[in-house]
């Protein structure tokens, strides 16, 4: 009878398998796998769903929508104060006052409103989360993102507000191959001159990071599927 050792993906939880694949990509794109940040999405999962992943180490959060982040989050920092929480959803100009308080970064500034909110916010609370443009890659008409021919305008917009920007951030259009809009979207932030490109989510992480993602927003992958 043959027995065999059991394999890694046995005995690790799903942050060390996400880990495990990290390094491995980012080892085969010659690249440190300390250079690539790992945001978990707990969206539509309760506070408690984030508890086992802090236990074990991880600090870097994100949600996509301002209230949902306001009742799960600020019990969890108090107990936790390193955790760093990351907005990656459509952000309403109404909300950049509780969203500049509550986030250490922002992911998706897209246009003069909201930059206009964000930049008065940021001066009555002297708090500077670091900022990603994002970028309607796709050119999607109902998806949130500047568009392309617009990122530079943008750019300058924010930097005159006082709004830091780290980088570009966006999602490619569903269901069909993400590597020309990831692609795109670095070759965009390293024309900025921006070091940070946000992109890839779990299906497509790996493929994200061989093509030069240094931040990486997975949900499902930590948390399983959403109800
Ligand atoms: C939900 C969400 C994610 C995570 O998606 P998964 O496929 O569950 O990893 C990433 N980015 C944004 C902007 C999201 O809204």
């Amino acid at each position: 009878m043959m027995t065999h050792a059991p394999s890694h993906n046995d005995t690790l939880s799903p942050l060390g398998i996400v880990q495990a694949k990290i390094a491995k990509a980012a080892k085969t794109a010659g690249r440190k796998p300390e250079d690539i940040e790992l945001i978990a999405i707990s969206k539509l999962h309760p506070a408690e769903a984030a508890l086992p992943l802090i236990a074990e180490g991880q600090r870097v959060f994100g949600e996509n929508r301002v209230q949902e982040a306001l009742e799960k989050w600020p019990a969890l920092i108090k107990e936790t104060p390193d955790i760093r929480l990351h907005c990656v959803g459509q952000l309403q100009s109404n909300k950049a006052k509780t969203a500049v308080e509550l986030f250490d970064a922002i992911h998706s500034v897209d246009r003069p409103s909201l930059i206009e909110a964000l930049a008065r916010a940021m001066d009555t609370l002297d708090k500077r989360p670091e900022c990603f443009i994002q970028v309607n890659i796709g050119e999607e008409e109902q998806k949130g993102g500047c568009d392309i021919a617009d990122t530079k305008a943008i750019l300058k917009q924010c930097r005159d507000a006082g709004i830091p920007i780290i980088g570009l951030m966006s999602v490619p259009p569903l269901e069909v191959e993400p590597a020309p809009y990831f692609a795109l979207t670095v070759k965009m932030a390293h024309d900025l001159g921006l070091p940070a490109v946000s992109i890839g989510m779990s299906a497509d992480y790996e493929l994200a990071i061989t093509l030069g993602a240094t931040h990486i927003r997975v949900g499902t992958a930590l948390f399983g599927h959403r109800a």
